[in-house]
């Protein structure tokens, strides 16, 4: 038992945690719960809590479903929602492994981005990473059932009272906070009914494991006060969807960041410039794990701030990637502004990194920046700039992806032929649907 483990085993003890929830994540990024009694943090460390995953999406087949949990005790946290005197539930985030070989299990989503980080290291590098996940707050029915309704009408940093909710999300920054969250800032959206949360940059790992959470974490609460958090990209027409902005950069081993150059125009490196590329390069391959929904596409349109030509830029907020003011060396970053927050975290993360990095092996060339608002551009002028579009839906990401050996290596063959399995399965079912759309526009016209 290793020193940090002993100090999980004390704040167990200390803080009457009763029951402890072990997490994971199946390929489409859905957070799955193994609950154990807490008296068995010791065996789980040292031993493992074994599990069948024969019914986790995409984990195995069925003759060969036993798995082992082992929990990473740098995880350990309190649930605010399960916290009173007498007794406490926490959880912690684990690695997946394969009982008949012992190795880690390759369909494990974070063993996929910490291989992704592991070919950082082996450059030199670690990864930094920090996200602005948006989401819609709605009202439920009487029957505790989702609704698209808004409980206010606020827009962009609107303060009380029109931002009804911002009890609500003081609540779930209180609560993010008890779970050892670092809140840098929340806000109101542009949309009604819309929130943003932004997380401190950590290491891509946590920042993964604290996406995952954070999804848990804004349902629950939500959920307290009689409200449907969703985190769908596209819940409304015709205004702003849902995106999850993600901030990256490298670090070198002696705590430089890499990504830094205050000579170069954009005081980003030459590395920052490989890297973008290599993220604009494989763009439409990346769509398909960071934007892996039909409904992700709604929002990949003009005019709603989401980005739909593949182009990076330092100032307008159409392109793919925008390289935001830094105040300090430090904060030197890149912007990708295409994943929405349906995306597993690991995967989106692992398949940016995986191709930011390729950028740098290759020494790949970064175009010139747009400054101009893309989503004026015409055909014309896009083809005079070489701007690409983006896919256009889930079934054209899909395709990408197949074709892109770069980024469907980054997911191991596991993982791989399973999301597309399930995701061109997906776009099947989506395109045989008869939709509300179709039925208003042609049921009594012809
Ligand atoms: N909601 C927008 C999106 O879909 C982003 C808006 C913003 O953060 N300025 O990406
Ligand atoms: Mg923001
Ligand atoms: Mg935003
Ligand atoms: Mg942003």
């Amino acid at each position: 038992i290793t020193s940090t483990e002993q100090e999980v085993l004390d704040e167990i003890e200390e803080k009457d945690v009763d029951f402890l929830r072990l997490q994971f994540t199946d390929i489409l990024g859905t957070v799955k719960n193994v609950s154990v009694p807490a008296r068995q943090a010791e065996k789980a460390f040292t031993d493992g809590i074994y599990f069948d995953g024969s019914s986790i999406e995409g984990f195995v087949r069925i003759q060969e479903s036993d798995m082992r949990l082992v929990p990473d005790p740098d995880t350990f946290a309190v649930l605010p929602w399960r916290n009173s005197e007498e007794s406490a539930s926490a959880r912690m985030i684990c690695d997946v492994y394969n009982t008949s070989t012992g190795e880690p299990f390759e369909g494990d989503p974070r063993y996929v981005l910490k291989q992704a980080l592991e070919r950082a290291s082996d450059l030199g590098y670690t990864v930094n990473a920090a996200p602005e996940p948006e989401f819609f707050l709605f009202e439920e029915d009487e029957e505790g059932r989702a609704t698209t309704d808004t409980n206010d009408a606020g827009g962009y940093f609107d303060l009380a009272p029109k931002d009804l909710a911002s009890d609500v999300r003081r609540d779930i920054i209180y609560g993010l906070e008890d779970m050892g969250f670092e809140i840098e800032a929340s806000h109101h959206e542009v949309a009604e009914g819309q929130h943003e949360i932004n997380f401190e940059y950590e290491d891509a790992l946590s920042t993964a494991d604290n996406v995952a959470t954070f999804r848990t974490v804004v349902r629950a609460i939500a959920a307290e006060h009689d409200l449907h958090a969703t985190f769908m990209p596209k819940p409304i027409p015709k205004i702003n969807g849902s995106g999850m902005h993600t901030h990256l950069s490298l670090f070198t081993e002696d705590g430089e960041n890499a990504f830094h150059d205050g000579d170069d125009e954009f005081d980003l490196s030459e590395e920052a410039h490989a890297f973008t590329a290599g993220i604009l390069e494989h763009a439409p391959a990346i769509t398909a794990i960071s934007n892996p929904t039909v409904n992700s596409y709604k929002r990949l349109v003009p005019g709603y701030e989401a980005p739909v030509y593949i182009a990076w830029s330092d100032r307008n907020r159409s392109a793919l990637i925008r390289k935001p003011a830094a105040r300090i060396p430090a904060a030197s970053r890149i912007e990708a502004r295409f994943p929405d927050p349906s995306c597993n975290p690991y995967l989106a993360l692992a398949a940016l990194i995986h191709a930011g990095l390729e950028g740098i092996e290759k020494g790949l060339e970064c175009p010139d920046p747009v400054r101009e608002n893309i989503y004026d551009f015409d055909e014309d002028k896009r083809e005079e700039y070489g701007i690409e579009t983006l896919p256009t839906n889930l079934g054209e990401a899909v395709d990408a992806l197949e074709e892109d050996e770069i980024i469907y290596n980054a997911l191991g063959d596991h993982i791989a032929q399973k999301f597309v399995e399930a995701k061109s399965q997906e776009f099947q079912e989506y395109l045989v649907d008869v939709s509300q759309w179709e039925l208003d526009r042609y049921l009594e016209t012809f």
